[in-house]
C-alpha cells in the first residue's frame, strides 16, 4: 500500500534496491519505523538481471528481480512502509527534513540515500531490448556464462580493460572495441590486455547494431570503424557495455558533497555512511565508484542504518562517541531495568 498524506518518522530510506532495502530491514528491526520512497521504478539494477550467482546465501541461481523482490517482503515483514513514488524536493535546511512525494508530505529526523546507479547505454533499441540476453553491463555478474564463447567489450577506459581481462577466465575470445586510437584506461591496464593472447582489439571503431539474428539473444554485432566508415558484422555471443557509470544523484547536486563524476562523498563526518549534512547517509552504488555489486551495496545499506540509528540515539553516528559515559549511564541504567522487571515478573 502507497503511504500518503503528512508523516513523520525517524528515518527515511530513498532508493528500493539491495542498499535501500538492506537499510529498511535493519532500521524496522530497530524499531525506526522506517519510510522507503523506492520511486515508481523500484528495485534498481537487480530488476533488470536475470540469473545471480554471486550473493551469497543461494546455492542456486537466484533470479534478480526475484532477490530484490524478498528483500522487500523481508522489510514489509518487519514493519518497512513504502512509497512507489519518486522524491520531488528535499529540505536538508529544516529540522526534521522535510520531503515530498507526488502524494506526501514527510518529516524525517534522518536520511538514508541509497539511489544507487546506472550503467551508462550506447543508446540502441538492440542493447535495451537484448538486456539480460547476452547484453550485460557485469562481467564479474554474467561473465561465468560465457565459458568458451567470444564476448566483446565496449569501451577504452580502467573497467572496460579490466572487464576483459576478467573474461579472458571464461571466454575463448574477448575483443575490445573501443572509438579512439588510443586508451583512457592506465597504463598497466593496458599492458596488461596487451599481453593477453585471448585478447583482441578494434581500435577507432563504435557499435553500429547488436545483433540476434531473429534468435532473442546476442548472436553478432555491427561494427563501423570511424576514420575508413567500413562497416563490418560480426559473430559474438555477448556483449558487455563498460563506457563508465552514473551516480543518480541529481536531486543532492549543491546539498551534499559530490565528487567530480557526480557520486556522493560519504565519511564526511564520524561514520563511514556519513555524508556532508549531519543526519543524512549514503550506501549503496551512489557513493560506491568501485564495487558496484549488489552484496557490497547490501552491506553498505546495513552499516548505513546502524550509522542513523546511532546518530538518533546518540547525536552521534560514531561507534566511538556512542561509547562515551552517557552510553556506559545508559547501559546501566538498561541493566538495572531489566533486572527489575524480571525480579518483578512472575516468569
Ligand atoms: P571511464 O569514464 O574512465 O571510461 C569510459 C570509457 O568509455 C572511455 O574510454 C570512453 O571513451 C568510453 N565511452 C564513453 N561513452 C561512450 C560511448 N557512448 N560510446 C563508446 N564509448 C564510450 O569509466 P570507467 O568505468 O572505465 O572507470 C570509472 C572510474 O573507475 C575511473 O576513474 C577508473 O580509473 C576507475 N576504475 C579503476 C579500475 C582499477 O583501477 N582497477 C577498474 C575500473 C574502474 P573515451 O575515452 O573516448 O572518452
Amino acid at each position: 500500500m502507497n503511504l500518503t498524506g503528512s508523516l513523520k518518522t525517524k528515518v527515511v530510506i530513498i532508493g528500493g534496491g539491495p542498499a535501500g532495502l538492506t537499510a529498511a530491514i535493519y532500521a524496522a528491526r530497530a524499531l525506526l519505523e522506517p519510510i522507503v520512497i523506492e520511486g515508481y521504478f523500484a528495485g534498481g539494477q537487480l530488476t533488470i538481471t536475470t540469473d545471480v550467482e554471486n550473493y551469497p546465501g543461494f546455492a542456486q541461481p537466484v533470479q534478480g528481480p526475484k532477490l530484490v523482490s524478498d528483500m522487500r517482503e523481508q522489510a514489509l515483514r518487519y514493519g518497512a512502509r513504502f512509497i512507489t513514488q519518486d522524491v520531488d524536493s528535499i529540505d536538508f535546511s529544516s529540522r526534521p527534513f522535510l520531503l515530498k512525494t507526488e502524494s506526501s508530505t514527510i518529516e524525517a529526523q534522518s536520511l538514508i540515500i541509497a539511489t544507487g546507479a546506472k550503467a551508462k547505454m550506447l543508446g540502441l533499441d538492440s542493447e535495451t531490448r537484448l538486456i539480460g540476453r547476452g547484453v550485460s553491463t557485469c562481467a564479474t555478474c554474467d561473465g561465468f556464462f560465457y565459458k568458451n564463447k567470444k564476448v566483446i567489450v565496449v569501451g577504452g577506459g580502467d573497467a572496460a580493460l579490466e572487464e576483459a581481462s576478467f573474461l579472458t577466465r571464461f571466454a575463448d575470445q574477448v575483443t575490445i572495441v573501443h572509438r579512439r586510437d588510443t586508451f583512457r584506461a592506465s597504463k598497466i591496464m593496458v599492458s596488461r590486455a596487451q599481453a593477453n593472447a585471448k585478447i583482441k582489439f578494434a581500435m577507432d571503431t563504435v557499435v553500429e547494431e547488436i545483433l540476434d539474428r531473429g534468435q532473442g539473444v546476442v548472436s553478432g554485432i555491427m561494427l563501423k570503424n570511424v576514420k575508413t566508415g567500413v562497416q563490418e558484422e560480426r559473430d559474438c555471443d555477448g556483449v558487455f557495455i563498460a563506457i563508465g557509470h552514473e551516480p543518480n544523484s541529481k536531486l543532492f547536486d549543491g546539498k551534499l558533497d559530490l565528487d567530480p563524476q557526480g557520486y556522493i562523498m560519504t565519511s564526511a563526518m564520524d561514520a563511514k555512511t556519513s555524508t556532508a549534512v549531519e543526519g543524512v547517509f549514503a550506501c549503496g552504488d551512489v557513493q560506491d565508484p568501485i564495487y558496484r555489486q549488489a552484496v557490497t551495496a547490501a552491506a553498505s545499506g546495513c552499516m548505513a542504518a546502524i550509522d542513523a540509528q546511532h546518530y538518533l540515539e546518540y547525536g552521534s553516528a560514531s561507534s566511538s562517541s556512542k561509547r562515551g559515559p552517557a552510553t556506559e549511564s545508559k547501559s546501566l541504567l538498561g541493566s538495572i531495568l531489566g533486572w527489575l522487571g524480571k525480579w518483578r515478573s512472575p516468569l
